[in-house]
């Protein structure tokens, strides 16, 4: 019998094994791949203030960024620019090796080619079945921590309903010149709704990405082709990988002897689809509910709720306001967002923003409120 069973080996259920591993509990963390990271479809950018947070996770960077260049969709550049680092960009399977590690040496077991299939509930504990290299095998523990990312099955199976908003993304890694800051293009006609990027990352590379509701890989290969026109990027060999972000939380994170954290969750960003900084913030919050529940013998539903009690007091403004921010930006249609850049540009409100002392890479709500202060923004935006 474990303390509690992870269900998912990436950052975030790595980070709470690591967590509950180190209180002193037996744990053990299922993963459905034969190795952790290899098939993780992220750009890897995470804010300073995650490392500042978490010095746990400060592993794998591979650059770090003080500036940022933004495109409208007809070319006009806003660059945005401090003084000291805002963010790093991480080699994320090594991100996630480096952390699934340090769970090992906590004492975390880990359980390779095993994707768990179902969560069932006995008296004293819940029950994980297994799909073990094509045998099916139970594992008992007193506690379940699903952190099985986008798209997991088991919260709904578990009646915590299902996340209704999410976006896709597409990505490639490709070679460029001489780049030097992180680029995002914005456009209807680029990646509808959301956004593009081209993010340097080491030895002459960069990924080149977007998010959009629809046919991500089409699009991503149009900016791709023209970025080439540009001469931004210098080679056209690409492998495009594919990947899911939430844009809205599950209905409910808990239940008796079950949490779900991360992305599996939706504790993104809905702004950027970040999800790495709110996850690993929530499997904090987790992990002392757990370590409670567990010390306890108390792993009722109502013990639990904490949990979400606590992560909502954290996130919830921010999640709100960014969602709101995001479907209407989505409405927009290009001469709009032309307009939403010449009116920041003419007011130097991106300078002005920079400038607050609370200014963040990773909480936006703020920032967004503050740029609505100007009437013909807040206009475009039907506040
Ligand atoms: C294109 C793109 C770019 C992104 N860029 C960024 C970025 O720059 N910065 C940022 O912060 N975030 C970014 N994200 C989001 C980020 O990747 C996620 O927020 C993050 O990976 C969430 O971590 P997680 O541990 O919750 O889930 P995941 O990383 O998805 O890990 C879940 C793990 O669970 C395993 N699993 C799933 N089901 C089962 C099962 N039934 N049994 C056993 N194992 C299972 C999976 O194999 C996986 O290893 C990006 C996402 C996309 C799509």
């Amino acid at each position: 019998m474990y303390d509690a069973i992870v269900v998912g080996a990436g950052p975030i259920g790595s980070y709470t094994a690591y967590r509950l591993a180190g209180l002193g509990y037996k744990v053990l963390v299922f993963e459905r791949r034969p190795k952790v990271g290899d098939a993780a479809c992220c750009t890897g950018i995470i804010g300073k203030e995650c490392f500042t947070h978490f010095p746990i996770v400060n592993n794998g960077v591979l650059t770090q960024y003080s500036s940022a260049k933004f495109f409208s969709p007809s070319g006009k550049c806003l660059r945005l620019s401090k003084d000291s680092v805002q963010a790093c960009v991480v080699d994320r399977p090594a991100f996630d090796r480096a952390l699934a590690q340090k769970a090992q040496e906590e004492g975390a077991e880990y359980l390779f080619s095993a994707r768990v299939e179902d969560i069932s509930f006995r008296d004293n504990c819940v029950k994980a079945t297994v799909e073990c290299k094509g045998e099916n095998r139970d594992f008992e523990g007193r506690m379940a921590v699903i952190s099985s990312g986008f798209g997991a099955s088991l919260p709904q199976r578990l009646g915590l309903g299902k996340i209704s908003d999410f976006v896709l993304g597409a990505q490639a890694e490709v070679k460029v010149g001489d780049l030097k800051e992180v680029e995002v293009y914005f456009g209807q006609e680029i990646a509808p709704g959301f956004f593009g990027w081209l993010v340097p990352t080491s030895g002459g590379k960069a990924l080149a990405g977007l998010l959009s509701r629809r046919s991500p890989g089409s699009y991503l290969k149009n900016l791709i082709a023209s970025l080439l026109a540009q001469g931004k990027i210098t080679s056209n060999e690409t492998k495009i990988i594919y990947g899911g972000i939430p844009l809205s939380p599950l209905p409910k994170t808990y239940r008796e002897r079950v949490v779900v954290v991360g992305d599996a969750a939706g504790q993104v960003k809905p702004t950027t689809g970040g999800g790495i900084y709110y996850g690993l913030l929530c499997a904090d919050i987790a992990a002392e509910v757990i370590h409670d529940a567990l010390r306890t013998d108390d792993f009722s539903a109502k013990r639990l709720a904490r949990y979400e009690k606590g992560w909502k007091a954290k996130l919830s403004r921010e999640l709100e306001i960014g969602y709101w921010a995001r479907k209407t930006y989505e409405r927009l249609g290009d001469r709009q967002i032309e307009n939403i850049f010449d009116i920041i540009q003419a007011n130097n409100i991106h300078e002005s923003i920079l400038q607050y002392p609370d200014f963040s890479f990773d909480w936006h709500g703020d920032s967004i409120l503050r740029a609505l202060k100007n009437e013909p923004l807040a206009k475009i935006f039907g506040r």
